[in-house]
């Protein structure tokens, strides 16, 4: 069912159609970047075809139909993840830039003293935003941390939460180990003890089939290219009344209401978070990606995803010289993988599966807290999406063996 499954859509994508050192390529880094099939390519192609106009600004007819075309993205991203209105959903480049909107705006709504609580999984972009919060106003940034099995407990998290508690922000899946947190047992936690939560859904948007309501998350943020989409497009939910209640961060053109010479008003949701020509082609481009995964649909996408990872654990477990950094079992888990080969360092195992055509992760994953945590330098890591199939699982474990005989360890 797997092989049948993903070779039906891996046609969609161009670019798997090519080889790489000789070999067919085998794309297994999608947890940094997925490819586009064809109808991303030509909504993108079509949009700077025939429309291609700055939006908002003008009566024109492009700049109307520019305008509608960015709109109808935002309708569609607002369906997608379940969202109240459109306004609550602001354009941004990426989960980092969302999530760096917020740690600026949030500043609003906290004091001296007031503590942040993040996980020590989280990817740098879920770290970096709030240190510096926390730097600027004098709040304290506290941690959850994992047990044994790679999984954050309630237990944890009630044990953390306190009085001072104003914000949790916290990772739907950890790109590392691609565990899934119980975000929403998560959320309802803080929520009983009056903190604001943010998601970043940059691993979970791509995967889960989201709905921020029923979630109950105040805030959402992820990244179109991890689904299909161009580079340069992301997003942030937020509700409605939060969103009203936060000042803007980037501020220029398009975001306005009034300008006097000394002070201003700002326009309302969502323009009032979105400075700047925004990139339309790739809204135009998420919307297409949307509808691309929604004809498929995320459960039998996720299913997929685990068919593949439940086979290549199983494999690597074979190997006795794979050790795998992350649960072994499919419970609460995504496609994503994170191993070392005993005594080889990553950068040298991506470079050698590379000769072999396959691409892979190797490093910290911009997670150096985890790393530490872990006690691991760095590791390998594949990531699985739609188009792979098992047949690509077992040429990379075949690698595998060619990777130790490189480094004369022998199969
Ligand atoms: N959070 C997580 C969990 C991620 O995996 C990533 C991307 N690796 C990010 C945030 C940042 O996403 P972007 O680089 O698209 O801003």
């Amino acid at each position: 069912l797997s092989d049948k499954f993903a070779q039906k859509y891996k046609d969609d994508f161009p670019i798997l159609n090519q080889q790489i050192n000789g070999k067919d390529l085998i794309y297994f880094d999608n947890a940094a970047t997925t490819q586009k099939p064809e109808s991303v390519l030509d909504a993108v192609d079509n949009y700077n075809r025939t429309i291609n106009a700055n939006p908002h600004r003008g009566a024109h007819t492009l700049s109307i139909r520019a305008t509608e075309a960015y709109e109808n993205a935002r309708e569609k991203v607002k369906d997608f993840i379940n969202a109240e209105k459109s306004e609550e959903i602001i354009f941004t480049r990426n989960t980092t830039e969302s999530l760096n909107l917020l740690a600026n705006s949030m500043e609003a709504l906290v004091e001296e003293g007031d503590e942040i609580l993040i996980s020590v999984l989280e990817h740098h972009s879920n770290i970096l935003p709030w240190q510096q919060l926390a730097e600027r106003k004098n709040l304290k940034l506290k941690y959850l941390y994992p047990d044994q099995n790679y999984r954050i407990q309630l237990s944890e998290l009630r044990e953390k939460l306190s009085e001072k508690t104003k914000i949790l922000s916290i990772s739907q899946m950890s790109n590392v180990s691609g565990v899934i947190n119980p975000v929403k047992e998560m959320i309802e936690l803080a929520h009983q003890n009056d903190a604001l939560v943010v998601v970043d859904g940059a691993q979970g948007a791509p995967h889960l089939k989201t709905d921020v309501r029923a979630l109950d998350a105040d805030f959402y943020a992820f990244s179109g290219h991890k689904m299909l989409a161009p580079m340069g497009i992301g997003v942030l939910y937020g509700k409605k009344a939060l969103l009203e209640e936060l000042p803007p961060f980037l501020k220029g053109g398009g975001m306005i209401e009034y300008v006097k010479e000394q002070d201003s008003t700002y326009a309302p949701l969502p323009e009032k978070f979105e400075a700047g020509t925004p990139n339309v082609e790739g809204a135009v481009g998420l919307q297409a990606a949307i509808e691309y995964l929604e004809d498929i649909g995320l459960d039998k996408i996720k299913e997929h995803e685990l068919e593949l990872t439940e086979y290549a654990l199983e494999k690597m477990g074979e190997l006795d010289y794979v050790e795998i950094a992350g649960p072994t079992d499919l419970e609460d888990r995504g496609g994503i993988i994170s191993f070392n080969l005993r005594d080889i360092h990553s950068h040298d195992l991506a470079t050698i599966v590379d000769s072999e055509g396959i691409a892979i992760r190797s490093g910290h994953h911009c997670a150096q807290p985890l790393m530490k945590f872990y006690q691991l330098n760095s590791t390998g890591r594949i990531s699985f999406y739609l188009y792979n199939t098992k047949a690509e699982v077992d040429k990379f474990i075949e690698s595998l063996d060619k990777v130790r005989e490189v480094f004369g360890y022998g199969s």
